[in-house]
């Protein structure tokens, strides 16, 4: 009688363990599957950590257009970018990897053909480096998760920072704030 319940015992274990495990890996199965329709595993709204991913990886996510900007450097021609005019309430977030870049509140009128903004949303969103191509010393300014290409920074801005952050639209993701969708 004894062995009869120690088997009982053993069987419920063994069940309880297979349906544990399989239900983690149908939950596996759909979470790669959610990556896999949006094509991007990488791109987050929240996560902040800092990504290293080859451009051989990239150039199989990304639409050709963005990734000749974010990571060849292009620059999309002037007043050709959908946030050149744009002037929606929101965020801005690397098209790229999803990181919050800039808010609508620092993006001011610019002249110069490309959306500009005068500060980025927080300290470690941008991440700048000397850029000396064309015969101009110029500051790049690369996403601080992804390290793609967004644009250049000048010291034409306004006040209160007196930055100019010249962004390419085409690497630039805006979610407004009324936007009932989470990523
Ligand atoms: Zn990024």
């Amino acid at each position: 009688m004894k062995k009869l319940s120690e088997i009982l015992i053993i069987t419920i274990i063994y069940f309880t363990t297979f349906l544990i495990v399989s239900g983690y890996k149908i939950q596996e199965a759909g979470t790669m599957m959610m990556n896999q329709q949006s094509g991007n595993p990488y791109y987050s709204h929240t996560d902040t950590s800092v990504l290293n991913v080859p451009d051989s990886v990239w150039k199989k996510i990304l639409p050709a257009d963005v990734y000749a900007v974010a990571r060849e450097k292009a620059t999309e021609p002037a007043f050709t970018g959908k946030y050149t005019d744009f002037n929606g309430i929101g965020t801005y977030y690397c098209a790229v990897c999803g990181n919050r870049l800039f808010r609508s509140d620092a993006k001011f009128a610019s002249t110069c053909g490309w959306p500009s903004f005068f500060e980025p949303a927080r300290k470690n969103s941008v991440i700048y480096e000397s850029d000396n191509s064309y015969g101009m010393y110029r500051i790049e300014v690369l996403c601080g998760r992804c390290g793609s290409h967004l644009g250049h920074v000048f010291d034409d801005g306004p006040p209160p920072t007196g930055k100019r952050f010249c962004m390419n639209s085409i690497v630039l993701d805006f979610v407004p704030d009324d936007s009932t969708s989470v990523k």
